[in-house]
């Protein structure tokens, strides 16, 4: 079974992606591995994508492409595999749509998270990390026994730029107007399973595994 999972920053996608690929056996494929797996292999896309990233470019969609057909082709996929953080938007869609094609394969199913975006910032813009030892306390669901101080070596809590509110809030814009338009084509082509991505993680994979058990 070939399986895309699509959901916002925050929604615990890549935890429930690697949840179902160790249930189900298939190899969780993301974006970011796939592509150091392939400039450290040095496959021929692999050797492009260097070029490009020591150039200081963005690696092109053509070449995300090959990787992921080369990675789609390699026998740990044959029976099935999870896309996680790719295809990102709708032209990486069509492209992944042919190249599935030529090898007569299709995407079989798409699980789409959804969370409430109030929530998903709460969630973020709540953690705070050990500027020591890296350690990460949530001022509400995970807080350290003295305020800003790290439990574990005393060292200074502070908020990673990645974390901030108006990061955050950009990230989900940014995935809103790229990624989202993925979840009406792949509802057009009547692939979409939607999971509420606000339970907990055991509940939220539990889901999962049903909705695909369904298919
Ligand atoms: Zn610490």
């Amino acid at each position: 079974m070939n399986i895309i999972f699509l959901g916002p920053p925050g929604s615990g996608k890549g935890t429930q992606a690697k949840i179902v690929s160790e249930r189900l056996g298939f190899p969780q494929i993301s974006t970011g591995d796939m592509l150091r797996a392939a400039v450290r292999e040095q496959t021929p896309m692999g050797l492009k994508a260097k070029s490009m990233m020591d150039a200081g470019q963005l690696v092109s969609d053509a070449v995300v492409i090959g990787i992921v057909r080369e990675r789609l082709s390699r026998s740990d996929c044959q029976k099935g595999f999870i896309l996680d953080g790719f295809p990102r938007t709708l032209p990486q869609a069509h492209a992944l749509r042919s190249a599935l094609s030529e090898m007569n394969r299709q995407i079989d199913a798409v699980i789409s998270l959804e969370v409430d975006e109030e929530s998903v910032v709460r969630r973020i813009a709540g953690r705070r990390t050990c500027r020591d030892c890296g350690k990460m306390y949530h001022v509400e669901y995970d807080p350290p026994a003295v305020v800003d101080l790290c439990d574990v070596c005393g060292g200074d809590l502070f908020l990673r730029d990645d974390d901030k509110e108006e990061t955050v809030r950009r990230r989900l814009q940014v995935y809103s107007e790229q990624t989202a338009p993925l979840v009406d084509y792949y509802t057009k082509a009547g692939l979409v399973c939607t999971v509420d991505g606000m339970q907990d993680i055991s509940e939220v994979s539990d889901q999962i595994l049903k909705v695909l058990g369904g298919n």
